[in-house]
């Protein structure tokens, strides 16, 4: 037999099988029931398993829904034939132990589904994350409860992310000419929408730069940005923005080169620069990929039926970590959603046409 072993953003993966096909795929997160341990009669060859790697790779980065894999788990013909029925459950839908129960021939055997989904070797590619109790409730997995929520989270997201895509495109965003355009659009775009932004914007025009700006007084900034409202705060917040951003010599190259974290503690740190707005300018203008939770996020998100923490990093945080962390899509999914909140789920939602209805359950939590 041989192994091969890797990180991925969940967990270590562990694969183990020879030329029959994949026998085991550990998720080595150090909780739940099983036990696991490499035999000294293994061998360990990454090559053998490079197909294994880099679809299961993929479905981590969210461009892989299914597996087209050799597969060998062992374990009694009944298990067997749960296994089969698993790998029929759809991406991102979760099923009851009664509904694989009755696939396979018997509806009053969930509890034998259950013990035998347990004893799956091959989880993910066989997607035994997607069996719930029939209140909904996770009940057991062997790799611990806190994956199998992940997994299950993740799948829902990526399904919007994609469902979103299909339907609108690329958005390209920030909508604005410049980076620096960006930083300050950010600011002036607190409170009111972007039509007003864009009304601010033409106001600073003949070349907005950081040297420019610098040359107005508070006051005439703020006279020029009247249309974005509150407009003599956000004119002292975009000075304390340049002030800060002189101290980089306004080379947006030298900012970038900051880890995240840091650089979104010093954003934090300036007057009138709050959580969305350093996010903002951290995904759109400085290349560290944060998940902003701005009011269509959140309200998007809840109807859909995700938990959302309250506290703005809580809930920040539970997306991140089941999303892939890449720049581009956090740019997208953000303009995604603002693309869907305008246009199908505002205050009254508008549920018809909506792209992602199919994962929705809203209408019928609201009218039941
Ligand atoms: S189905 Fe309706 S409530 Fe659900 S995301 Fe779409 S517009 Fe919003």
């Amino acid at each position: 037999m041989f192994y091969s072993r890797w990180e991925t953003q969940f967990c270590e993966m562990i694969a183990v099988g020879d030329e029959d096909g994949l026998a085991i795929l550990h998720l080595n997160t150090g909780e739940g029931k099983r036990t696991f341990e490499i035999s000294d009669r293994w061998t360990r060859n990454d090559v053998f398993f490079s197909d294994v790697r880099a679809q299961v790779d993929e479905y981590m980065a969210g461009r892989r829904v299914s597996f087209s894999l050799k597969l060998n788990p062992q374990g009694t013909t009944y298990q067997k034939k749960v296994w089969q029925a698993l790998t029929e459950i759809p991406y991102g839908q979760l099923v009851t132990y009664k509904t694989i129960a009755r696939a396979i021939g018997n509806e009053k055997a969930s509890r034998a589904v259950g013990m035998a989904n347990s004893k799956n070797p091959i989880p993910i590619i066989v997607p035994c994350h997607r069996v719930v109790g029939a209140s909904g409730k996770l009940t057991g997995f062997a790799h611990g409860l806190k994956i199998k929520e992940e997994l299950i989270l993740h799948e829902k997201l990526m399904g919007i992310y994609h469902g979103l895509f299909d339907a609108f495109g690329p958005q390209e965003w920030w909508p604005a000419k410049t980076d620096f355009e960006m930083m300050v659009g950010a600011i002036l775009v607190q409170n009111t929408n972007w039509g007003n932004v864009e009304l601010a914007l033409n106001n600073l025009d003949g070349g907005l730069t950081p040297q420019r700006l610098e040359a107005f007084s508070e006051e005439k900034i703020a006279e020029r940005i009247r249309p974005s409202g509150y407009y003599q705060q956000k004119a002292k917040k975009i000075k304390a923005f340049l002030t800060w951003y002189a101290g980089y010599e306004y080379q947006i190259g030298k900012v970038r080169e900051r880890d995240g974290e840091s650089l979104r503690q010093e954003l934090l740190e300036i007057h009138g620069i709050g959580r969305e707005t350093a996010d903002c300018m951290l995904t759109y203008a400085f290349e560290h990929p944060y998940f902003i939770i701005d009011a269509y996020a959140r309200r998007i998100l809840e109807r859909v039926g995700f938990e959302m923490p309250k506290e703005y990093d809580a809930c920040r945080e539970k997306i991140e970590n089941v999303i892939p962390k890449e720049l581009m899509i956090y740019n997208e999914f953000h303009a995604l959603l603002v693309q869907l909140g305008k246009n199908h789920c505002k205050k009254n939602p508008n549920c018809n046409g909506c792209p992602i209805g199919a994962q929705c359950n809203y209408k019928e939590r609201t009218f039941a």
